[in-house]
């Protein structure tokens, strides 16, 4: 890699001053970049094109004004934001995100990621991310419905089934989506798949709740199986305690590992008996109905809890940080390494720091970006809109059976492109590969300048 390390830091700096102040996406950019660039460094097709260039441009942005109206009738004002970052192999398909952080550097990092970790769900989707600064936790119900209604008010111009397809992702979920679609539908007049992730009744998939976690947990089975190793016994630490991290834990249980700690922003609960599936079902009940704090987990089941702390420090097998972008640094990375840690799969988005990652990367330890380890969210999201264009629901058995054939091939297209010898996978670089040549080939056949 080292002979290009030139081409590297030209082309990153490049992207950098066209982006100033955008330090999560030109990391996203950078990691992608440090495989891409030696690849096509032979390959004139996709190096004379500037094609990863063009990639790193957004195709739209839209920024807009989300005012909406508290319990007490004052007029607050949040922002609203779409990014439309590439269409080429289908319409634009990610999640929005309901999270103070939210600016458009961290937008744009999940639109780049979400581009290639769409194209290696093997199913026609562009890549997209949106979301607002607005903040759910402490909002009342009705606060949240009005803020919901207003963003997509606006929203509802840009999005429609053919073209732009939103879901969930921090701070949105069923409850979130329900609000958007039925302010969709008033808007535009019209019944349609124009969002995933949506309830039962109206034309949501079985499973699409639960994918990004079992879809993580299935991804880790393929990699632990292609080390002739198993999920059966192993100390499992999970950082996070919303949708991803629950339904990680879930499929974790049922396949034999002990899983001993989840977390929110306020601490970390640290369970030396194991969370089961009793304990499974407060924590949903807490999270998702309650809105509590992971806090009165420890409270209730005689658990330590590491206030203002990440379960990094634990020990442990296994490791699967779910929370959020780099919640899992050097340090930890050193910590978990030393700790006797075999391994460690991203279930949120890019939550490990790039030096993390490469300290992972020469101890020759197991790591899956999330971009191919939890692309079973996505996934699903497909099979949902698939399911929305058949009008028709498959069951909870067969949305799962072809999630698990997703994780899969995911798998197997990170092998052929990222395999170093027969024991170790480089599956940042296999993942990045596989994900780049389908939108990069699509993108010259349609004729990108
Ligand atoms: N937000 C999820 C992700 O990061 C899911 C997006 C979707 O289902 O469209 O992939």
């Amino acid at each position: 890699m080292s002979s290009h390390s030139n081409d590297i830091s030209q082309f990153v700096d490049h992207i950098a001053k066209k982006n100033p102040n955008e330090s999560e996406f030109l990391q996203a950019v950078e990691e992608v970049a440090e495989t891409i660039i030696p690849f096509i460094a032979d390959k004139p097709k996709y190096k004379d094109s500037n094609i990863l260039e063009t990639m790193c441009e957004p195709e739209r942005v839209f920024m807009f004004r989300v005012p909406w109206l508290n319990d007490k009738g004052e007029v607050n004002i949040n922002r609203g934001y779409r990014v439309q970052m590439n269409s080429a192999i289908g319409p634009y398909k990610g999640g929005l995100r309901f999270h103070p952080s939210v600016n458009l550097s961290i937008l744009k990092f999940l639109a780049f990621e979400q581009t290639f970790k769409n194209s290696l769900t093997t199913l026609p989707m562009g890549g997209g991310k949106g979301g607002s600064d607005f903040d759910p936790k402490g909002k009342s119900d009705n606060e949240v419905m009005r803020f919901c209604q207003s963003f997509m008010t606006e929203l509802s111009k840009y999005i429609g089934q053919f073209t732009d397809v939103p879901a969930g992702d921090i701070g949105v979920g069923g409850r979130e989506i329900g609000y958007m679609f039925g302010q969709y539908k008033r808007v535009q007049g019209e019944f349609t798949g124009v969002l995933t992730g949506k309830g039962l009744e109206y034309g949501g998939s079985l499973i699409r709740p639960e994918a990004t976690g079992y879809g993580c947990v299935y991804f880790s089975k393929e990699v632990l199986n292609f080390r002739n190793d198993s999920l059966e016994n192993k100390t499992v630490i999970v950082s996070g305690s919303g949708n991803v991290a629950q339904f990680t834990v879930e499929k974790l249980l049922q396949n034999g590992a002990k899983v001993v700690s989840m977390s929110d922003s306020g601490g970390t609960i640290y369970d030396k008996e194991g969370i089961n599936e009793e304990k499974l079902a407060f924590v949903k009940e807490l999270k998702n109905v309650k809105r509590g704090r992971i806090k009165e987990y420890a409270d209730k089941f005689n658990a330590e809890y590491h206030e203002g702390k990440t379960p990094w420090d634990i020990e442990c097998d296994l490791a699967y940080p779910c929370a959020t972008q780099n919640e899992l640094q050097v340090e930890d990375a050193k910590s978990l390494q030393k700790n006797g840690c075999l391994g460690v799969f991203e279930g949120a988005n890019m939550p490990c720091t790039a030096d993390a990652i490469e300290l992972f990367r020469e101890h020759k330890m197991m790591f899956s970006p999330g971009k191919a380890s939890n692309a079973g969210g996505v996934a699903t999201s497909g099979l949902e809109m698939s399911q929305n264009s058949l009008r028709l629901s498959w069951t909870r058995e067969e949305v799962d059976e072809k999630l698990k054939g997703i994780m899969k091939d995911i798998h197997e297209n990170c092998v052929n492109h990222g395999k170093v010898d027969k024991e170790f996978v480089d599956y940042v670089k296999g993942a990045n590969i596989a994900g780049f040549v389908k939108v990069a080939d699509a993108m010259l056949a349609q004729g990108c300048v």
